[in-house]
């Protein structure tokens, strides 16, 4: 199976602005799906509203294209009724952390192997540049035009917080990072969440004067540095990349079978 063969290219050309973030973000994953060898059979995308989630529409997997929030709680039904799939959920800012920011912590709680890959892009592109959970203060929105004063969520603090046993993060200058943590996400079991910023230049990159998408990305590349680099020390603003959590625990449809096992004896 070659990239293309995961593709539904009568979809095409993509709906996605010159640019836009999201389609690195669809090309690393689907180099991890076809560096794993994985069949399009096993895999169930689930998604919610967003510019992100029009990946489900994209890929040639199962897809579920849902509701704005709830693709984790479509996803988990899934999980739950097939668990022998791969259960991958991709989610912007809203889906992730402002609607469905309840599923999201639950999801992380529980540990159901789902693999979540958050594409973080501060802003909700879709509807016209709203300002989302993950914009911070100081960033210019359509409904923040004298700047935002409402403090962002930290993707990975959360997950690691709620519980998540695969946290990770990258961006989309870092395309092949991106490919090799959802690789080791959807190999881990249990709840993986893999951060993945990724620039939407039509809304937050033209309110925030940022420029073009390539020096968005570029800015990727120097706000972030690898886990446990030196240069953190020195500048404590460096968003850090790569795995921050990576253990093993119960994984939640493999203790509900017990549960039933138990129930079925009586
Ligand atoms: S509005 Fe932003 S997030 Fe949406 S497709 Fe355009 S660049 Fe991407």
């Amino acid at each position: 199976m070659s990239t293309h063969d995961y593709l539904r290219q009568r979809f095409f050309p993509h709906m996605w602005c010159p640019g836009c973030g999201h389609g690195t973000v669809l090309n690393s994953l689907l180099r991890a799906v076809e560096q794993l060898g994985m069949s399009k059979n096993e895999i169930v995308m689930a998604s919610g509203i967003g510019c992100s989630s029009r990946i489900s529409g994209y890929v040639d997997f199962h897809t579920l294209h849902t509701l704005h929030g709830r693709a984790l709680a479509f996803a988990t039904g899934v999980k739950l009724s097939k668990p022998e799939l791969n259960v991958i959920v991709p989610m912007g800012d809203g889906d992730a952390l402002a609607i469905g920011g309840n599923h999201f912590i639950h999801a992380c709680r529980r540990n159901i192997d789902i693999t979540a890959i958050v594409m973080n892009n501060r802003i909700y592109g879709m509807t016209g540049g709203q300002f989302s959970p993950m914009s911070g203060v100081g960033i210019n929105a359509t409904t923040a035009p004298f700047s935002n004063i409402d403090r962002e969520f930290d993707v990975v603090k959360m997950a690691t917080a709620a519980g998540a046993t695969f946290v990770a993060r990258s961006t989309t200058f870092h395309a092949q990072q991106a490919t090799d943590l959802i690789k080791q996400a959807i190999l881990h079991e249990g709840f993986s969440v893999v951060e993945i910023l990724s620039q939407c230049p039509t809304h937050f990159g033209r309110k925030n004067k940022l420029g073009a998408a390539a020096d968005m990305m570029q800015h990727y590349k120097d706000i972030t540095v690898p886990i446990g680099s030196s240069k953190k020390k020195d500048n404590p603003d460096l968003i850090e990349r790569g795995i921050f959590v990576q253990e093993e625990a119960p994984e939640y449809c493999r203790e509900y079978d017990k549960i039933i096992e138990q129930a079925m004896k009586g």
